[in-house]
């Protein structure tokens, strides 16, 4: 039953996939043998290729895990370092290169490391064998090689040799077997030579009595006997077109050459039963390697049962027995977070939308007053109220005069108003408020301990919004336009806007209020704010000259302390003006729109309340449904059909709370499958020994 070694090689591969223990190793065949000993060639013709790492220095500093795959499609022949992600190397002299990359990759100083490189051949050329190729023993250490690494090298070698682990010692036909490095450390693990394969390598090196009698070694005998080889590439075939170096295909003319040279010596005749040849040798390996595998069943598969009982365990006892799988938490996850997107955008509307235009504008209505008529000299730039003031410059000769410049004045600052740019300053105030809604709703979502999916989101609702914004702005530019050259108010507005400038400018003189008074604890008490206060005052009313600018300090105050007491007079001039103001706004003259060159506050909030009814309407149609019908179909698309299967398990593993669970689940359920293709071999097994025991 040929099948077995595939079968197993089939469940190497799948318990390499989830970091299988120590308990659940399947026999390999291990190659060992000194340095030279002739160990490469053997493998390569093994192989039929010329793939191994070769050189002066010791190239060979991990171990090379190495699965032969037996492939029937002639075409099919071809190398994978599955760590690597590397598939489907065709050229054997870039696997002979790739090799000799990772092992230069240990540190010189290390030579050797534990850490085995994976390599799997298909090949129509090769049996199914699962092999390792070990650092070749060495006897002296060489001057740039640290001293302890020859035992660095047998400790390697030791850890790989052990049962139920197949041992093929190389020897040299050449070198005494009794000086034999291999047959030495196979003979320290498996004294009574049970599991142990003997190559003699360059068997054309000695005369052919000699070499025939170490196939037949009895003072080293071997349960499993000794195969004569002759592995040198002729060398006018590694030479030729047709076998180049690490690229073609050797088996025939290593075939052709054994053949060639043991027929020329009865030696090696038939009648002496001697074991020959690399053929031989493969199928000897196949051979072995079989019967070691289903002799290994039992216990291999008692081991997956202990797995699997405590991966078990642990999914019953951590997990609640809860199935998970990579995409089952993706869909879950973006069902969530749609849903509380959903729960936003059914309380995110018009009247949300209102609200923040409306405190944007109000701000932008401040800055326009104190620009325009709030600023120094108080008398001259704000308008008048005759109740707070009897001397006001209504009752002046020419009152006509006056009126004009106010009328003037508030036309030019409600053309400022209506000219700000309102259709794109409307547009990102809600575009940045959705954006920051988002981030924080997926800040509080699952995916929050997602980098790629956060990403992914982020991405989705940025670009929604700014491919809208950028046709919105303008269209809503366009609809505000009216407002830029003609501004009615209704009564009623006018009541509206006299009532909410109130409110705002209560609410900045709390603002300025709270600065001040914070400005007062920095300085140290309210009356070291008042003395250089009366001291700026006095400069500025010119009864202090002031020497130089004041730099270095002046009035005996430090030049930082005038720079807090300038901050103190303009913050108690603006509380000033404002409770000014507030008076005029709450004066009966300004209750009335007829006055409303004298009540610019109102006027210009009557005109902001206009812009922000526009503006409220158009955005809620245009962007915030836009947006709540585009953003959850994004996210399908990129975090839903649009992800392949490695990139919803990369997003998946991300939580490592997640990474856990999803590796027990699908331990569990690979050990499972496993321990069923386990149970079928040993059944099978079992069948053909009872039918082989009938004949
Ligand atoms: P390793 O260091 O054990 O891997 O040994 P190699 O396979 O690199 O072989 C060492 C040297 O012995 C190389 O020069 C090979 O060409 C040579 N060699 C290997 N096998 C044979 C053989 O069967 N006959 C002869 N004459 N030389 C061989």
């Amino acid at each position: 039953m040929m099948m077995l070694t595939r079968k197993m090689i089939e469940i190497r591969g799948l318990l390499q996939t989830v970091g299988q223990s120590e308990a659940l190793t399947l026999p390999s065949i291990v190659v060992i043998g000194s340095q030279s000993s002739g160990k490469s060639s053997v493998l390569e013709a093994i192989v039929g290729h010329e793939f191994l790492p070769k050189g002066h220095n010791m190239v060979t500093r991990r171990p090379i895990e190495l699965t032969l795959v037996h492939t029937p499609d002639a075409h099919a022949e071809f190398a994978e370092f599955p760590a690597l992600g590397l598939n489907k190397v065709t050229d054997f002299t870039q696997v002979q290169k790739t090799l000799t990359d990772l092992n230069l990759a240990v540190p010189a100083s290390d030579c050797v490391s534990d850490d085995p490189i994976q390599l799997r051949i298909h090949s129509p050329n090769v049996p199914d064998l699962s092999l390792i190729d070990l650092p070749g023993y060495i006897q002296v250490v060489g001057r740039d090689q640290p001293p302890e690494l020859k035992e660095k090298i047998a400790n390697l070698c030791e850890k790989y040799i052990k049962a139920p682990n197949v041992i093929l010692a190389i020897s040299a036909a050449d070198v005494d077997l009794a000086n034999s490095t291999a047959l030495r450390a196979s003979r320290k693990v498996d004294p009574r030579g049970e599991r142990t394969i003997g190559v003699i390598t360059k068997m054309d090196l000695v005369d052919a009595e000699r070499g025939a009698s170490l196939l037949s070694d009895r003072k080293y005998a071997l349960r499993l006997g000794y195969v004569g080889v002759v592995c040198r590439v002729p060398s006018n075939a590694s030479n030729s077109k047709l076998f180049n170096r690490g690229s073609g295909d050797i088996t025939k003319a290593i075939a052709k050459n054994e053949k060639s040279y043991f027929s020329m010596h009865p030696e090696f005749s038939p009648e002496s039963e001697l074991s020959i040849g690399t053929g031989n040798l493969k199928k000897k390996l196949m051979h072995v390697l079989e019967q070691t595998m289903a002799s290994s069943l039992k216990t291999t598969s008692e081991a997956i049962q202990r797995e699997l009982a405590e991966a078990t365990y642990e999914y019953k006892v951590q997990y609640n027995e809860r199935s998970l799988s990579a995409e089952s938490y993706l869909a879950e996850s973006l069902d969530a977070f749609k849903h509380s997107f959903r729960s936003f955008s059914d309380q995110f509307g018009r009247q949300q939308v209102r609200e923040l235009l409306k405190h944007e504008l109000d701000q932008q209505v401040l800055n326009l007053l104190a620009q325009r008529y709030w600023n120094r000299p108080l008398e001259d730039l704000t308008p008048p109220l005759p109740e707070l003031d009897p001397l006001s410059r209504l009752a002046k000769a020419d009152p006509e005069g006056e009126d004009q410049i106010w009328k003037i004045k508030l036309d030019s600052s409600s053309a400022a108003l209506t000219k700000l740019g309102v259709g794109r300053l409307a547009t990102s105030v809600i575009a940045n408020s959705l954006q920051a809604h988002i981030d924080h709703l997926v800040s509080t979502s699952r995916f929050a301990a997602h980098p790629f999916a956060r990403q992914a989101i982020t991405e989705a609702s940025t670009s929604i919004l700014k491919d809208l914004s950028y046709d919105i702005s303008d269209e809503l530019e366009i609809c505000i336009k009216p407002y830029k050259y003609r501004i009615e108010v209704e009564d009623n507005e006018w009541a509206k806007g006299r009532e909410n400038v109130t409110n705002v400018l209560k609410e900045e003189l709390k603002v300025v209020e709270a600065a001040a008074k914070k400005l007062e604890d920095q300085v140290g008490g309210r009356k070291k704010v008042r003395d250089v206060m009366a001291f700026i005052d006095r400069v500025r009313n010119g009864q202090v000259v002031l020497e130089g600018d004041g730099i270095g300090g002046a009035g005996g105050f430090s030049a930082s302390l005038l720079g807090k007491g300038r901050e103190a007079v303009f913050l108690r001039d603006r509380s000033d003006m404002l409770k000014m103001r507030l008076l005029a706004v709450k004066s009966k003259q300004c209750a009335n729109k007829k006055n409303k060159y004298n009540c610019p506050e109102v006027f210009l909030d009557a005109v902001a309340d206009k812009l922000t009814t526009t503006a409220d309407l158009f955005l809620d149609a245009e962007l915030l449904s836009k947006f709540f019908y585009a953003f959850p179909r994004e996210l399908d698309s990129r975090l839903g059909r649009g992800l392949s299967q490695e990139e919803i398990d990369r997003f998946a593993r991300e939580d490592p709370k997640i990474r856990r669970h999803l590796d027990v689940v699908r331990r569990k359920d690979l050990l499972e499958h496993v321990l069923k293709e386990m149970e079928g071999l040993r059944a099978l097994e079992a069948r053909e020994k009872r039918s082989s025991r009938r004949d």
